[in-house]
């Protein structure tokens, strides 16, 4: 007995498919715009998580080549005790006028704060401290500036 050969469609067959599976999705989109952003934000978080290494990556990158070209225009080094190790330094206002930073809308600290000095031209008031002088300094005033006993 001849084996019945398996069903089989031509290209022109599945190329017909794949504009009706196409058309119908669009329909469906008009048709649910709503579900449709609903969607595209559930896809968004999962592209995010599994790119979030690469996305990590070069959001690090980027702060550090701002971090970079900040801390260079303030001297590229602790005002206090020259520490110049980028890690180890951050920018921080002169004269710690939180309420005219507010005033001024002065953004928190990071890329954001970064993008702000540029914008402005590296305001004068700023500086670059290392964490341990601009933790002092707020604390009662960093021991490098005391005098030595
Ligand atoms: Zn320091
Ligand atoms: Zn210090």
């Amino acid at each position: 007995m001849a084996q019945h050969p398996r069903h089989r469609h031509t290209p022109a067959y599945y190329e017909e498919r794949r504009l009706q599976a196409l058309e119908r999705a669009r329909k469906w989109r008009l048709d649910n715009p709503k579900r449709y952003k609903e969607l595209n934000r559930v896809c968004g978080q999962r592209w995010y998580k599994e790119n979030k290494d690469q996305v990590c990556r070069e959001t690090r990158a980027r702060y550090l080549r701002l971090k970079k070209i900040v801390v260079r225009k303030y001297g590229g080094r602790c005002a206090c005790c020259g520490v110049s190790e980028l890690v180890f330094l951050a920018v921080d206002h002169v004269n710690n006028d939180g309420a005219k930073m507010r005033k001024e809308k002065v953004h928190g600290h990071g890329v954001a704060l970064y993008h702000w000095l540029i914008r402005r031209g590296f305001p004068k008031d700023f500086q670059i401290l290392c964490h341990n002088c601009n933790w002092a300094k707020a604390h009662g005033g960093c021991p490098h500036a005391r005098p030595t006993l």
